[in-house]
């Protein structure tokens, strides 16, 4: 069974922009949404996102629609527990060939990690 794992030198769900999201305001609290915007960069990456490093500049404090954590799916997307790997996987896959293709060495990569 693939099990979700966050692979590292990806950042694709770190892709902001909300052209690509149109359904922000469906599972934000307005203060939320507003975070949200006043994280978008002008090339439309989180504004905390180093390109170099693919890393987060504020991991431990990032908000907290940014964390893969039971709680936080549950609140946000109705998602329950069992339902999480399965749906996270989907979420990461979907943004990793958004943002770097469907033939990327990402995605290559984070399907390799997961166990697809
Ligand atoms: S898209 Fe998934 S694998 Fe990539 S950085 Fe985000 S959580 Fe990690
Ligand atoms: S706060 Fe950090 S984890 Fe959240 S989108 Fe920005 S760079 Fe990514």
């Amino acid at each position: 069974m693939a099990t979700w794992q966050c692979v590292k030198q990806c950042g694709a769900c770190c892709h902001l922009d909300p052209i690509d999201r149109p359904d922000l305001d469906h599972y934000l609290t307005p203060a939320e949404l507003e975070q949200y915007l006043s994280l978008v960069g002008k090339d439309g990456w989180c504004i905390h996102f180093n390109a170099e490093t693919r890393q987060c500049n504020i991991y431990f404090d990032r908000p907290r629609f940014c964390r893969v954590e039971t709680e936080v799916f549950k609140d946000l997307y109705d998602i329950e527990p069992e339902e999480l790997n399965d749906f996270a996987i989907d979420c990461c896959r979907q943004q990793i060939e958004g943002v770097y293709g469907d033939r990327s060495l990402e995605l290559l990569r984070f399907d390799r990690a997961v166990g697809i």
